[in-house]
């Protein structure tokens, strides 16, 4: 009999699962839309088929737990999401528990940024690091911070907001009600605006705008402005993370790591310039790249019953 976990990673259009045993080999991997047009019933049941599906392929009695890393603000102790802009749907339910109940399983609830940052710790960038923080940088930008291999969750279980800590005094407004947060100043949505009131174009992605700032042009200038506001607000928060933790290793992940190159030195100048921490131990302390990609979460979601015993 294999023992194995489900993880499962919770969007806001999308479900993926996984089945992965204890030594992080994934056995088996599923994906799937949520119909959350057609409410909660139907998104409840959406995930309990796709785990169900899972356990019936690798057998109820190697089960361990379940995982689930959804994006917003967590209570642990309740078990639900008070604030998602992803899941509105789903908030204030106390969804580890009427998920639990339909399985009749254990099932953990977590943030989508946390559980990367554990997945990235167990199989990917992070291997053999104990204290790591992540962020993954996307639509808005999540942050999670692993210490002593655990996730640090803080008192109710919203640490690791990073995402939120302010990067400009009375910046752009944010929908959790602060200014300048570091997602309104470097996620790609902050990209995307960015290159619109540059006049680069409309609509146009993160990725468009990578692909401009290659360019020896005027719009190239332009966008390669933009990546260096996005390098130096991420320097800024490393900053401020480095200095609080003094952690090994700090990892991005996200959509925009190929923009790396036109980023990652306004990131490198600004953290140094502005943390003595980072200057006085820059040999034992790197800002690094992820490596699971979008897998991180699903690692990190089916390792949380083997790590929570
Ligand atoms: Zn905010």
């Amino acid at each position: 009999m294999v023992e194995y976990a489900i993880g499962m990673d919770l969007g806001g259009t999308n479900l993926r699962a996984a089945a992965i045993d204890k030594t992080g080999i994934l056995l088996d991997k599923i994906s799937g839309s949520t119909k959350f047009e057609e409410g909660r019933d139907a998104v409840v049941s959406d995930i309990v088929a796709a785990i169900s599906r899972l356990r019936e392929t690798h057998g109820a009695q190697g089960l361990r737990g379940i995982g689930v890393g959804v994006p917003g603000f967590i209570r642990m102790k309740e078990g639900l999401i008070t604030n998602s802009n992803n899941l509105p749907y789903l908030e204030n339910v106390p969804i580890r528990d009427v998920l639990t109940n339909k399985l009749g399983t254990r099932v953990i609830l977590e943030n989508d940024a946390n559980a990367a940052a554990l997945g990235e710790q167990w199989m990917g960038a992070g291997r053999g690091v104990e204290d790591l923080v992540l962020l993954t940088l996307g639509t808005g930008i999540g942050g999670g911070i692993v210490s002593g291999g655990r996730i640090i969750r803080g008192s109710v279980g919203m640490a690791g907001e990073i995402g939120h800590i302010s990067v400009v005094p009375n910046g752009n407004p944010c929908g959790c009600g602060n200014q300048g947060c570091l997602e309104k100043h470097a996620s790609a949505t902050a990209v995307a605006a960015m290159a619109d009131l540059m006049q680069l174009g409309e609509n146009l992605t993160s990725k468009d705008v990578y692909d401009l700032a290659k360019q020896d042009s005027e719009a190239g200038e332009k966008a390669r402005q933009i990546w260096q506001v996005v390098g130096e607000s991420l320097g800024m928060a490393m900053a401020s993370l480095i200095n609080t933790f003094n952690f090994p290793l700090y990892l991005l992940s996200g959509g925009m790591l190929p923009a790396w190159e036109f980023f990652a030195p306004h990131m490198m100048r600004v953290a140094k310039q502005r943390s003595f921490t980072f200057r006085a131990t820059s040999g034992e302390t790197r800002i690094a790249q992820a490596t699971l990609g979008n897998l991180a979460g699903l690692y990190g979601a089916s390792y949380l019953p083997w790590l929570e015993g």
